[in-house]
């Protein structure tokens, strides 16, 4: 059983007083005739998101960011924050790098913490966001269409290499370690481009789990499929080098390493070039990767063409 039959199966329910409940990267509730609050939850506990003695400031930044993330995902414009920490004991010091990360990925996105609860417990953070959008602008799972193009907001897998690094799996150079290690510690939310994917994009997800993961709720949700061509990856190609990792283990990273926090989404073709001076514009690396087909199976063809056999789309908790 995955995290998602659990959410499935236990918490899932035809909201009643909400426009979208469960089931996306947040949940839309009607404010007046021309707004939307998205409401989202996430939650890093310490030996499962993180290293219990990770650097405080980069885990304050990054557990707001993941957050941010799904605001983006959305379109959203996010505004307000709860945190829900339990400590294992109060530590000064750590508490003040903590927070110091945490304020400033708010100030940076203008987000105020509103709230929140603390207890003694097993270092645990969960941090709810809200964020406003204009009624019936919100970028849904479900909305991708037949002969989408399908996009990523940035490279991916590089997190992924450095948590592999870090577990002794492979070996970087300094100076690539220190790009990975900044993508898996310190992630950088791509709201601005959400506001910009608004107008352009037909659906969008953000990127936690592994882009085939998330790829696939983009997929289930619009009961469609689709084709990825790793060939067209200019993104690929600039992946760093790393000591004990083939190309399979590296197909493997890119598609399925989790942690990624670009956003992926789908958008016609007439969309292409707008999304490109998008793209320009926030200085990001958007890259076209494949399209959206109607029979309803995600294919992915290799660098080489050839058809690759996938045997896990990305990372679940309970799998
Ligand atoms: P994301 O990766 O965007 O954070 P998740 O994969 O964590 O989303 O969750 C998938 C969907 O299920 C989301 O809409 C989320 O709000 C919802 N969800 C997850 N856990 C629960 C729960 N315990 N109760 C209700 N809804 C949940
Ligand atoms: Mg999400």
């Amino acid at each position: 059983m995955s995290e998602f039959d659990v959410i499935r199966q236990y918490f899932t329910r035809a909201p009643k007083h909400s426009e979208l409940g469960v089931g996306d990267d947040a949940a839309l509730i009607r404010l007046g005739a021309n707004m939307e609050l998205a409401i989202s939850a996430d939650m890093l506990v310490a030996g499962t998101h993180f290293f219990a003695d990770a650097d405080p400031y980069q885990l304050g930044w990054k557990a707001l960011a993941v957050n941010l993330s799904d605001m983006a995902a959305m379109g959203a414009q996010p505004k307000w924050a709860t945190l829900a920490i339990a400590l294992p004991n109060i530590d000064h010091a750590w508490l003040g790098e903590f927070s110091r990360g945490l304020f400033a990925c708010a100030d940076t996105f203008g987000v105020d913490l509103i709230g929140g609860d603390t207890t003694r417990g097993p270092l645990t953070i969960s941090i709810q966001i809200m964020g406003e959008v204009p009624t019936g602008l919100a970028l849904k799972r479900s909305g991708a269409q037949l002969h989408d193009e399908i996009w990523v907001s940035g490279p991916l897998g590089l997190a992924a290499l450095a948590l592999a690094h870090l577990q002794g799996n492979l070996s970087l150079s300094p100076g690539d370690f220190k790009r990975c290690s900044a993508a898996l510690h310190s992630p950088q939310p791509r709201v601005a481009l959400g506001y910009g994917l608004r107008s352009l994009t037909h659906s969008a997800i953000d990127i936690s789990d592994g882009l085939l993961a998330d790829l696939s709720h983009i997929l289930q949700a619009s009961h469609l499929g689709a084709t990825l061509h790793l060939s067209q990856w200019p993104h690929a190609c600039h992946w760093p080098e790393a000591a004990g990792l083939d190309s399979s283990g590296q197909a493997k990273l890119l598609l399925s390493g989790g942690d990624d926090y670009e956003l992926c989404f789908t958008a016609p073709k007439a969309s292409r070039d707008a999304l490109l001076q998008l793209g320009k514009k926030l200085d990001l690396d958007l890259c076209c990767l494949g399209e959206i087909t109607q029979d309803p199976s995600l294919v992915v063809h290799g660098v080489d063409k050839a058809i690759l056999d996938i045997k896990e789309l990305g990372f679940d908790h309970f799998k």
